[in-house]
């Protein structure tokens, strides 16, 4: 699917900022523990694990392929000259490692909607099912379940807040697409939720013109929809929107010092997620999901999947360092299904240039979106207009075939592709960019591969070996209900 190549200009702007800059605004490490990399003790420094759990962290890379971890290693090394928060958990004996066995019910490559069912339903289901059963029956969602046993519940995702990944926690629907009717049914079941997608509670922006934030008002949440709305927010219950779709790519935000100002970064949305939750000694189940890591997979675009990867582990790091003092939080990191598979390849004679490729993916200045975007609004976009906007936002130069099979595949003509994977614009651009980076993909959609799966804190040894998917409501509701 080619995601967000119709998103509004809006959402892209240019100029820098500094990502880090949560950390001082929130007070909660400081920056220079941050820096230096000695947060990333946090995880061994936990207080010895009781045995009774009373809140979940559930962390998800959604569409993260096995083979990201270690390229965001790389890549984290290269542009910060420090280790990822996940790569250190992999080391720590006190946590646990797994694989998630995520095939749906009707397909062995499982798309969000049902992954995310198995995990909040405790069923498998088919593609494009929001815990309803093959046969039309509805699940009852966990979040529902758990509002019963007085538990507070949160979702925090870069997507829409109604996209599948969160609403497979909370919601009962038959296609994941209907994310109208979606974002009613967490009135007064989900306690905290945060993300994209204000349309779907804007009467404006409705089709049955619903003013459904005006009806989270009336119940107590708090309503905000930028990002220093969130700083300051008091109340316990919030909805918080920060994009009418989904909430910009990492590598956009933090090229825009104006949309960096406006919209949380996941960590910092995470923050004030947990912060209310570790307030007080009700149990809660929070789910956060680093969900564009999957759209820039399907994108082929590996500057805007490594930089949203960074982001999801700035999220890991900031529960890391919250829970540290907790003995009864357990955190769970893990991935919904593979995409696209990407993966360093051995580049030049005895692979001797495969560092230098790799080194190359710090020129991008933009996503491939952001450059199919822009292509977009121009009236006459041709050959040399897209080889300039790589130019300026990706840092290579195409050659004059290339820029030229890629604007015929964007007027949707016949061009000759090897794989029918590739038959989309931003599978060509993917392989040309590959040329420049040693980055090769596999396609542009989910895999079959078993996802990573790492936990820490009490009751982690329940994640530990390979889990198969719908397992996991069992342990939640064995831990939280
Ligand atoms: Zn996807």
């Amino acid at each position: 699917m080619a995601y967000g190549l119709t998103m509004k200009m809006k959402d892209f702007n240019t100029s820098s900022v500094d990502r880090r800059s949560w950390l001082k605004s929130a007070g909660l490490v400081s920056a220079a523990s941050f820096l230096s990399g000695t947060h990333a003790a946090a995880a061994g420094e936990k207080k010895t694990p009781t045995k009774k759990v009373r809140g979940v962290v559930f962390m998800i890379s959604d569409g993260m392929s096995p083979g990201v971890l270690s390229l965001a290693e790389a890549y984290s090394q290269l542009t910060r000259q420090r280790t990822t928060q996940w790569w250190q958990l992999l080391n720590n004996p006190t946590a646990t490692r797994g694989l998630m066995d995520n095939a749906s019910a009707n397909s062995l490559v499982t798309d969000s909607a049902a992954a995310s069912s198995a995990w909040g339903g405790g069923q498998r289901v088919n593609n494009g099912s929001i815990n309803v059963k093959p046969d039309g029956k509805e699940i009852t969602p966990i979040a529902a379940l758990l509002r019963k046993k007085n538990a507070a519940i949160g979702l925090v995702t870069t997507a829409t807040v109604t996209h599948a990944t969160p609403a497979g926690f909370a919601a009962s629907i038959s296609s994941r697409s209907d994310e109208q009717l979606i974002a009613p049914q967490y009135l007064d079941r989900v306690d905290i939720i945060l993300g994209g997608g204000s349309g779907y509670f804007d009467a404006k922006q409705r089709s049955d013109q619903q003013d459904l934030a005006g009806d989270f008002k009336k119940s107590g949440y708090e309503v905000v929809s930028d990002r220093d709305q969130l700083l300051a927010a008091k109340s316990a219950k919030i909805l918080g929107t920060f994009a009418r779709g989904h909430l910009p790519f990492s590598i956009d935000r933090n090229h825009d010092a104006a949309l960096a100002a406006s919209v949380p970064s996941l960590a910092e949305m995470t923050q004030a997620a947990l912060g209310r939750f570790l307030t007080g000694d009700k149990p809660f189940l929070l789910q956060v999901e680093g969900a564009r890591i999957d759209h820039a997979a399907h994108l082929n675009d590996i500057g805007a999947l490594l930089g949203d990867q960074i982001a999801f582990d700035d999220a890991v790091a900031a529960v890391l360092t919250m829970t540290a003092k907790h003995g009864d939080i357990l955190v769970v990191v893990t991935s919904d299904h593979g995409n696209s598979n990407p993966g360093l390849n051995g580049m030049g004679d005895g692979y001797k240039e495969s560092n230098q490729h790799f080194q190359n993916i710090a020129r991008f200045k933009a996503s491939h979106e952001r450059v199919f975007g822009e292509w977009n609004a121009k009236p006459n976009g041709d050959a040399e207009t897209i080889g300039s906007l790589v130019a300026e936002h990706l840092g290579f130069d195409l050659k004059k075939s290339e820029a030229e099979a890629l604007i015929a595949i964007l007027h949707k003509e016949n061009v000759v592709e090897w794989n029918h994977q590739l038959e989309k614009p931003e599978g060509l651009l993917g392989q040309f960019a590959g040329n420049h980076t040693g980055i090769g993909w596999t396609g542009t959609t989910h895999t079959s591969d078993p996802t990573l799966l790492s936990a820490i804190g009490p009751q982690s040894s329940r994640f530990s070996g390979i889990i198969r998917n719908s397992d996991v409501f069992g342990h939640l509701m064995e831990l939280l209900g």
